[in-house]
């Protein structure tokens, strides 16, 4: 009898690895352990595991990876658990190998939070580093508001003062896109990109190298929780409508609602983007990356708990109640305590998975 989807879903990262490296066993595929070197709150291994299927010199490889933000990793490690506990690595086409990437950032993942070690936004750290970063001079204006020194009442009360008049004179999507669009000079900032590469950058670049020797086409699903309606699932890819590349994804992902984020002028997506990332290192090799991103809670909400993580990270005690209040925030904001969003978000997981892997075969 195959589970109820929702059974797939950990309460934590030891739980969550347990699952995937019992259903890898099981498949009878060989893991691939990259051992991070440090420890989770529990003294746990850290780890991004890897197994594939499939032809393995295949000229076309279909990737997953869960955990880019640490504690999003709920979903994207049902989803991979799911599959394999599934069998679906049976239904794989002709040509084409498979390979799971679980946890790639294993660290936040643990912790619960959605940064690596050295609070690093993996998602904005995929920067050519030989090139200058880019200045955030609007960030580092409001970097005091964003992550205030105090987590009082009155200290958020002016802080959040200080956002509404930015807001007021900018437009609430400006701000969104300072606060979010990545930043280099703060570390003690949210949405930091780092000065180098991070373990989890190097290692899942090190395993796509292995694994797409001979390729010619890779398409890789990079799951995310936090933004959009409860429960939907949004494709997002980066380049410019027209781009050849742009129409290829399209048809990949296809019916799929495919949203475009523009990679250069003044919409240009967030600078150290994974996928980009990823494409520039596997060039010339064609490269399909999809962020799938599921919506939980209202942006407001999930925006407070990171902040107030990021706060409790650098000033506050990670075993008073303010911590398990907050860890309980992050953990709803991540992954619903909800089995309707579970079924769902795992149910449109499978259906991109497939949809993306069927059309792979035709590209
Ligand atoms: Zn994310």
């Amino acid at each position: 009898m195959i589970p109820a989807p929702h059974s797939y879903f950990a309460a934590t990262y030891i739980n969550a690895r347990q699952n995937f490296l019992t259903a890898a066993e099981e498949s009878g595929a060989a893991v691939t352990k990259h051992i991070h070197p440090l420890k989770g709150p529990r003294g746990e291994e850290l780890a991004l595991d890897v197994v594939a299927f499939g032809d393995l010199d295949a000229k076309k490889v279909f990737v997953t990876m869960s955990a880019t933000h640490g504690g999003e990793g709920f979903l994207g490690s049902a989803a991979q658990t799911g599959w394999l506990t599934e069998g679906r690595y049976h239904d794989i086409p002709k040509g084409v190998a498979v390979v799971l990437m679980h946890a790639v950032n294993p660290h936040g993942f643990a912790w619960l939070r959605r940064v690596t070690e050295g609070n690093v936004d993996l998602n904005r750290n995929f920067l050519d580093y030989a090139e200058p970063v880019p200045e955030k001079l609007e960030y580092d204006r409001l970097h005091a508001a964003i992550c205030p020194d105090d987590w009082t009442n009155s200290a958020l009360k002016e802080a959040q003062n200080i956002l509404n008049a930015y807001s007021e004179e900018h437009g609430q999507k400006t701000l969104n896109r300072v606060v979010m669009g990545g930043q280099f000079s703060r570390p003690d900032g949210v949405f930091y990109g780092g000065t180098a590469p991070t373990w989890s950058r190097i290692n899942i670049l090190a395993t796509l190298d292995a694994h797409t020797a001979n390729a010619d086409h890779i398409a890789l699903i990079d799951f995310h929780t936090g933004l959009g309606p409860s429960g939907h699932g949004e494709c997002y890819i980066v380049g410019s409508e027209g781009d050849p590349g742009v129409e290829k994804a399209n048809v990949l992902w296809g019916d799929n609602g495919v949203t475009v984020l523009a990679s250069s002028g003044r919409q240009q997506a967030h600078a150290g983007y994974n996928l980009t990332g990823i494409a520039r290192e596997l060039a010339p090799k064609a490269f399909y990356g999809n962020t799938l991103e599921f919506g939980t809670h209202p942006l407001n909400d999930v925006y407070h708990a990171l902040r107030a993580d990021n706060w409790l990270h650098l000033h506050g005690d990670l075993n008073s109640d303010f911590a398990a209040k907050t860890k309980a925030e992050l953990k709803e904001a991540f992954s619903p305590d909800s089995d309707v969003w579970r079924e769902a978000v795992y149910t449109r997981s499978m259906d991109v998975w497939d949809h993306g892997l069927r059309n792979l075969v035709n590209l």
